[in-house]
This record gives C-alpha cells, sequence and structure tokens, in this order.
C-alpha cells in the first residue's frame, strides 16, 4: 500500500505519494525486502523510510562492503540483491561489487542516488557531481535512470528483469536526488507500480541440442562432467544430481559448486583434479566456463588426448569462447539436464570400469597422501593443521556456510574442506578478488539464517575487516578465522635496500586481529595450535555469537600467490 502524503496547498485534499514511497513500493511489491547499504545524501530519509514500511535495511561501514553483499544474496536466492549508495564517491564504491556481481553472473541492482541533471550535464560543479549512468553503464548489464516519480515502476521493473533474465547480472539504477522528493497523486503512483512476471522464464533447449549432446556423451569412453557455480545458482539441485548419478561419470566440481553433489560422493573426482583434465575424452560442462580457472579448455593442463565439449549454458554466446564446443545446449540449467535425463531413457551405458577405477584410485591415493598432514598438532600451526581442524567441523556442521578468501588460506582450504550441501560455499569467484570476506558474511547470515564460518587470510580480512562492527550491530551468528602468518602470501619478506621500511609484502608481527572484535562487544580468541583452534570454532558455532579467532600460523607457511604464483611476471634484470 502507497503511504499516503497529505498535501497542504491545495484546497481539495487530494491523496499524495511521492518518490521515497514509491520506491518503496515498488521494492516489495517484487519481494524485495532487504538493502544493503551505507546511508549519505541523498539516501538517508529512503533507507529510514523503507526501515520503517518494514524493509530490512543493513548499514555497512564501506560501500563495496554492502554491494559484495547484495551480489552474493543474488546468488544464494536468485532474486536480485539491492545495494544502495549515496553519489559519486559512494557509487564508485559500489561500482567494484557491481561489476564484480557482472563477471560472476549474479544478479544485483545497485541503486546510487545522484546530483542534478541539469547541473551534471551542464559540468557546473554540483555537491558530488558524477555522470554516474554513463560511468556504470560499461561495467554492469544494463543501466536505467528515472527522471519522474511516475516512471519509478517500471525502471524497477526493468532493473529486475534485466539482473534476473537470460545470464544474470549487475544493473545500475540512477536516481536524482530530486525524484525522491517528487509528489504525484497517489492512485496514479499505485497504478504505475509493475509486479514483475516471470522474471526469469524457463529457457527450454532445443530438442535437436539435446539428441546431438547425447550422441556425444554416448561415445565417450572416459567421460567428464564439470559443475560450475551457474548450476548452483539455477537450484535444480535434483535434476543434477539425478542427472550426474545416471551417467555414472566422474564430476569435478568448481569451487563454489563445491556441495551440489557432496565432496565425498563415489564419482567426486576433486582429488584427482590433474588426472582427469588431461585424460578425459568428452567434457561436459554444466554452469561453468572456460576461462582461465579451466585453463582455457587446452594446453598442458588437459593433455594431449582429443576431446569433445558439450557445454549446458543459458548464454549463446558462451558456446566457442575458447575451444570447439560440439555439442552446445543453450538454455537454463534445470530445462537442460531435465531434457537430457529424459532422452537417456532406461537404459543408460554404465560408464567404463578401467576410466572409474583410474580416477577412483588416484583420488583415494592422494587423499590418503593428504590424511597425516590434517592431522598434525604443529605449534606454530601450518595451514594443514589448521585446515585439518576446520574441515572437520564442516563436516560435523554441513549446513553452515564457508566464506573463503585468501591466497594460501583459499587454494588449500578449497582443496582441503569437503562440502556436503548445495551453495555452502562462497567465495573469491571469477575474478579471485581479494575483499568478499565480510559482505558476503553478513549477507549469508542474513539471507539463509544459517551460522557462517569466514576463513580468512590475514591480508584478505584487511580488505573488509571494518565489517566486524556490522556483523556485532547486527549480532549476526558469524565466526571469522584469520589465519595469520603476519603478510601477505608469507610474514618473512625483508627490505633488499636495507632501509628500515618493511617489506611490501609483510605486516606489524603478531598482530592481534581477535581484539578488533572486542572492540565492539564480540568474542575474540587467540589460538595457537589446533586443539585451542578447534575448541573456539565450536564455541563459537554453538553460541552464534560474533567471534573472531586470530589463528596464529608461522609466518614462513604459505608460498608467493598461492597455487598461482605461475601468472607473477618475473624481472630477468632483478638484482641478486
Ligand atoms: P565457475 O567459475 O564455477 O566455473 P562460471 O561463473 O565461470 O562458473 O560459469 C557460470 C556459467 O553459468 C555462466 O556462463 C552463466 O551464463 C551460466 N549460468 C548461470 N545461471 C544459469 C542458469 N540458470 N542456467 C544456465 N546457465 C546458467
Ligand atoms: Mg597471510
Amino acid at each position: 500500500m502507497s503511504a499516503v502524503v497529505q498535501s497542504a496547498s491545495t484546497e481539495a485534499e487530494e491523496n499524495l505519494t511521492d518518490g521515497f514511497n514509491l520506491i518503496i513500493d515498488a521494492l516489495k511489491l517484487n519481494g524485495l525486502n532487504t538493502i544493503y547499504g551505507v546511508p549519505g545524501i541523498p539516501i538517508t530519509d529512503f533507507g529510514r523510510m523503507a526501515q520503517a514500511a518494514g524493509i530490512r535495511v543493513l548499514s555497512f561501514r564501506h560501500e563495496q562492503n554492502a554491494g559484495y553483499a547484495a551480489s552474493i544474496a543474488g546468488f544464494l536466492t536468485k532474486k536480485p540483491g539491492v545495494c544502495l549508495t549515496v553519489s559519486a564517491p559512494g557509487f564508485l564504491n559500489g561500482l567494484t561489487a557491481l561489476a564484480h556481481a557482472t563477471t560472476n553472473c549474479f544478479p544485483m541492482i545497485l541503486i546510487s542516488g545522484s546530483s542534478e541533471r541539469e547541473i551534471v550535464d551542464l559540468q557546473q560543479g554540483d555537491y558530488e557531481e558524477m555522470d554516474q549512468l554513463a560511468i556504470a553503464k560499461p561495467l554492469c548489464k544494463a543501466a536505467f535512470r528515472v527522471l519522474h516519480a511516475a516512471d519509478i515502476g517500471i525502471g524497477v521493473a526493468r532493473a529486475i528483469r534485466a539482473a534476473v533474465s537470460g545470464r544474470p547480472g549487475g544493473v545500475y539504477l540512477d536516481l536524482p536526488a530530486k525524484l525522491f522528493g517528487q509528489v504525484m497523486n497517489a492512485d496514479a503512483g499505485k497504478k504505475s507500480l509493475v509486479k514483475v512476471i516471470d522474471a526469469a522464464p524457463a529457457q527450454i533447449p532445443s530438442p535437436d541440442s539435446i539428441k546431438r549432446a547425447l550422441e556425444v556423451l554416448k561415445s565417450a569412453k572416459k567421460p567428464l562432467i564439470i559443475l560450475g557455480k551457474g548450476a548452483s545458482y539455477a537450484q535444480a539441485d535434483d535434476a543434477v544430481r539425478a542427472f550426474v548419478e545416471k551417467t555414472g561419470a566422474p564430476f569435478l566440481p568448481m569451487s563454489m559448486a563445491k556441495g551440489l553433489l557432496p565432496d565425498t560422493h563415489p564419482q567426486c573426482a576433486g582429488a584427482a583434479r590433474s588426472t582427469v583434465l588431461k585424460d578425459a575424452d568428452v567434457v561436459l560442462l554444466i554452469g561453468a566456463r572456460l576461462n582461465w580457472l579451466l585453463s582455457h579448455g587446452k594446453g598442458k593442463a588437459w593433455g594431449d588426448a582429443p576431446k569433445k565439449f558439450i557445454q549446458i549454458d543459458i548464454e549463446p554466446k558462451e558456446m566457442d569462447s575458447n575451444v570447439e564446443i560440439v555439442a552446445p545446449v543453450v538454455g537454463d540449467i534445470g530445462s537442460c539436464v531435465t531434457a537430457l535425463l529424459n532422452g537417456m531413457g532406461g537404459n543408460w551405458p554404465a560408464a567404463s570400469a578401467d576410466w572409474i577405477k583410474a580416477v577412483t584410485t588416484k583420488r583415494d591415493d592422494n587423499i590418503a597422501k593428504m590424511a597425516p598432514k590434517l592431522m598434525n598438532n604443529n605449534v606454530p600451526m601450518d595451514y594443514h593443521g589448521a585446515l585439518g581442524v576446520l574441515r572437520t567441523i564442516v563436516k560435523e556442521r554441513p549446513d553452515a556456510i564457508l566464506v573463503n578468501e585468501g591466497a594460501n588460506t583459499l587454494d588449500l582450504a578449497r582443496g582441503i574442506i569437503d562440502m556436503y550441501q548445495p551453495r555452502k560455499r562462497i567465495d573469491v569467484g571469477t575474478w579471485g578478488i581479494m575483499g568478499i570476506g565480510m559482505g558476503y558474511a553478513i549477507a549469508a547470515a542474513i539471507e539463509t539464517g544459517k551460522p557462517v564460518l569466514c576463513v580468512e587470510g590475514d591480508s584478505a580480512f584487511g580488505f573488509s575487516g571494518m565489517e566486524v562492527e556490522t556483523i556485532c550491530r547486527y549480532k549476526l551468528p558469524v565466526c571469522i578465522v584469520i589465519f595469520n602468518n603476519d603478510g601477505i602470501y608469507r610474514g618473512t619478506d625483508v627490505n633488499a635496500s636495507g632501509s628500515s621500511d618493511p617489506a611490501p609484502t609483510v605486516f606489524v608481527k603478531g598482530a592481534r586481529y581477535d581484539k578488533m572484535m572486542e572492540a565492539f562487544g564480540g568474542v575474540g580468541v587467540n589460538a595457537t595450535s589446533p586443539d585451542e583452534l578447534k575448541r573456539a570454532v565450536n564455541a563459537a558455532m554453538d553460541s552464534g555469537k560474533p567471534t573472531l579467532i586470530n589463528a596464529v600460523l608461522d609466518p614462513a607457511a604459505g608460498s608467493e600467490s598461492g597455487r598461482i604464483g605461475n601468472l607473477n611476471p618475473q624481472s630477468k634484470l632483478k638484482k641478486k
């Protein structure tokens, strides 16, 4: 229902509404009941009014973190996550997250207040002047500006549709300050709102594409299925599982697809990654792109054996992006996988026993090799000792959400911590960025109501660390574990110049991040052994209290850039 503003000046009393109320009504009408943002001119009152109208408004300390929260809310719910910012600098801070959402195919709407068009367009120097719409355009899927209160309904509807239909992505919605106070007749305002019907329509694959894909899959001697975060996003969990099991093929989950089928599933080839990539003859991609994370589908990682690729994706332009796709299947994952299942009929041939044996042998060997390392109780801790503990905790608490960022902390945790349920692991995504941690943790707690475990490198945590105040303020069940090795990659670098400045990659030695949490009333723990770590995490998960555990790691533990050190350019002229 529109809130009604009484006009004092008109003789005949008319029921009025305004921009503030129409934006709130438009969001609520479309089930967008949570806003992540930072208040300020010109959206401060909007935040208050939205909260009063029953929208959950979460105020952050920096827009980038609010934006990351909105982006992952989109991934977790299939509804666009909403981020609200002030003009120019706030908008720019939110823009990184908007670009991140677009790159990762997460639906999100960045709503920013902006200065007045007349002044911006004549470049006359307004408060926080910036042509925000023009700047946002290349970084998102779509960008819109609303100038008239009567167009708010349509503007919000277009933003929602653009964010969630087809390949999901980020949308920018520009709302100039003047719009908020614009008044119009309340009945006309109500009529102008649009409830978006079927925002992300099913996209049914063509029968030919299904037939073609099944023929290729049937011809495989060494099939492999790769599950990407598009498959997690699709929420077609039962169909995906039934399909993978019916093929009998080994599957490899990309990082945020872990848990779609449990990592302990007999067909999971996570621990035999290099073998399956090299030796497979038919590879079926489900919601995963052949980008850098899969070595572009060619080169050393993929070996010399010829391969045929089948790809399921909602975005037709994704096909042939890096290598030839012999069987493109374009459509939404739920519809595509269901069509494949139906097409397989009753007597689909079992996968080759030799292939399955080769893969499982390799996998079981690798797991057995890793096992003793994970049980060490060394002090100072190394990555394996600390992660061995967290691995057991996640096994015992499979419905907790795991947030993970860092370099070594990311690469090792991804491999070591098994996931058991869909959409429980959220991490640095397509760009491999640092800084998503606290925003993701907050949105995960808000959107799912589940406990959240954040496994953070000390460097990664620094990008969003101030949001521990936000976590305490909203009393969220978030447990942050900081793998503190005193620096970026390691804490042992020395300054080659001999001056007193520290090396560029090291931080304050022996820093106590746990004290940050205590400053805001949360629980802080300094853990120096795997046993202490285990006790502290279990206590945090049981209590649901905001907790930060400073896990003291050996400063010498860790390698340059984790597993992607090869991407660093090297100077051949470097002084010895
Ligand atoms: P990962 O990094 O896990 O490999 P990517 O982000 O590279 O995953 O790939 C996800 C892919 O999933 C994108 O190409 C995107 O178009 C696709 N996608 C997202 N949602 C759907 C959906 N509902 N149906 C089909 N494809 C989808
Ligand atoms: Mg570190």
